[in-house]
């Protein structure tokens, strides 16, 4: 099993006025190829799927998932075979042109596209059945990746030492990364959840897995909703770079830091709090065509 070994400093990356620090945790950094929460997510998952005998993992996701390339890689890395299936039948044709697939493909992914209209049917009943037919026995991981198990590996990502920090930070897209942080965060701690989407399903279904009731979803900064974004933004995650040298994606991390520096300036956080921001990777999300 792989081991992911934090890799951040506790050191304090920017001080504000009133005595508040910010430092981050780079999760981006966690394995040379695959970044990110999406490992975690999947460590436990590919463990239980290997222990129950499966010899494929299926799950579903767009033509820029970060969860797809994740699953790719790590099922490369570990050997299990990979099925995505894949959002958009109209890229049959066309997915060599798109850098994710290609990657994913390469780390010997097998892709089924499907039309927008059955992908949203991908949890009834007919429709696993029908991928049981064409694909044989496999082990199915829900898009995203969060369940049970994916919890599990992202509970690893705050350590004993991460006390200290009165505040946490995170991006939320299905919810299952903080639910993870919230149950091994401390009960003096406040959980700060960022969605990257516009919409208000995502409480319940932190509170199925959650456990701990310290956390905050801040549903300001999504700027306009999924994969959405402007110059405000880009401007933002550029000068973080300058100043920092840690690059953003534009999707989640970028809009979850532009937001915790807002609410900085706007005085949501008591003088002398110590924030963790954390950077759960993403870059390969960075489409060529966005220019910062
Ligand atoms: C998927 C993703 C998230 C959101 O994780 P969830 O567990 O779905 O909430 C946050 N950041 C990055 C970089 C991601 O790829």
């Amino acid at each position: 099993m792989f081991e992911l070994e934090n890799v951040y400093n506790q050191k304090v990356l920017l001080e504000f006025p009133q005595g508040i620090t910010v430092s981050i945790k780079r999760e981006d950094l966690l394995h040379p190829e695959v970044s990110g929460n999406k490992f975690r997510k999947l460590k436990y998952n590919i463990q239980k799927a290997m222990e129950l005998g499966y010899t494929q993992l299926l799950t579903f996701g767009g033509a820029y998932s970060n969860h797809i390339a994740a699953t790719a890689a790590a099922g490369r890395i570990m050997g299990i075979k990979t099925i995505g299936v894949i959002r958009g039948d109209e890229l049959v044709d066309k997915y060599k042109d798109n850098p994710t697939l290609v990657k994913a493909e390469q780390d010997g992914m097998q892709f089924k596209f499907v039309s927008r209209t059955a992908y949203r049917e991908k949890s009834s009943v007919a429709f696993l059945q029908e991928l049981e037919e064409e694909f044989g026995s496999v082990y199915i991981v829900p898009e995203g990746g969060t369940n049970a198990e994916a919890i599990k590996g992202t509970a690893e990502i705050l350590k004993e030492e991460d006390q200290v920090f009165d505040y946490i930070s995170v991006a939320v897209g299905t919810g299952g990364t903080i639910a993870g942080i919230i149950n091994s965060s401390g009960s003096n701690q406040k959980i700060l959840g960022f969605p990257a989407l516009k919409g208000d399903f995502l409480s319940e279904e932190i509170n199925n897995f959650a456990h701990n009731s310290n956390w905050e979803l801040i549903h300001d900064y999504h700027f306009g909703g999924y994969a959405k974004y402007n110059e405000q933004l880009l401007f933002f995650i550029s000068s973080f770079k300058e100043k920092t040298g840690i690059l953003l994606d534009p999707i989640y991390t970028g809009k979850m830091v532009y937001g915790i520096f807002d609410l900085i300036n706007k005085g949501y956080f008591p003088p002398d709090s110590k924030i963790l921001m954390i950077h759960t990777g993403g870059l390969q999300g960075w489409n060529e065509s966005i220019k910062i």
